[in-house]
């Protein structure tokens, strides 16, 4: 099976939430045994061999491909949530969006500097949910940050935003 297949298992979805967006439904990806199963492949071809100690998934389509991952990888999942979710300390960050600013938090204890951690979501955008994600963990002085979508919209150009040294990788790309 091809990541085309995959692609073609993504449902386009016009005018949700609001007019003028292409949603892309990630259901009819994941409801297929064999979609997940060479998703789950694909995703650890690339990240096997980097030392990753701990996936963290962004709420909340990150959190399914995201656990997959950490189980395969013999890593630790964590997640990252929106405000007041999360019951400890937390640490949290800021961004833009389309319309006023939204926050993202995750536990202040989450993460140590000996972790190389992979930052995980559905789908890349504008890039400000995952940058916010990228800027929280590296106040968290990891060792090292990979960053990974399923998909990636390109013409938003979301990926220019990330800094050149860090790996960006998404499998499916419209
Ligand atoms: P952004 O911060 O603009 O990169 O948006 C990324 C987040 O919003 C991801 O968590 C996506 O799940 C969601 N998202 C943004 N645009 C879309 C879209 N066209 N289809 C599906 N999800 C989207």
């Amino acid at each position: 099976m091809s990541i085309e297949h995959l692609k073609k298992s993504v449902r386009n979805v016009p005018d949700f939430p609001i007019p003028g967006i292409q949603f892309k439904d990630v259901t009819t990806l994941f409801k297929e045994p064999e979609n997940l199963n060479q998703l789950s492949k694909e995703l650890i071809g690339i990240y096997k061999e980097k030392g990753i100690t701990k996936v963290v998934g962004i709420e909340s389509r990150g959190f399914i491909m995201g656990p997959i991952m950490a189980l395969e990888l013999n890593a630790g999942f964590v997640p990252i949530r929106k405000p007041g979710k999360l019951p400890a300390e937390t640490i949290e960050e800021s961004y833009e969006k389309e319309y006023g600013f939204d926050s993202i938090q995750i536990h202040k204890d989450a993460l140590s500097e000996e972790d190389v951690v992979l930052i995980h979501d559905d789908l890349l955008a504008t890039g400000g949910t995952m940058l916010a994600a990228y800027r929280l963990i590296k106040r968290m002085k990891v060792k090292k940050i990979y960053i990974n979508f399923l998909i990636e919209l390109e013409e938003l150009k979301g990926r220019e935003y990330f800094p050149q040294d860090v790996e960006v990788n998404a499998l499916i790309k419209f």
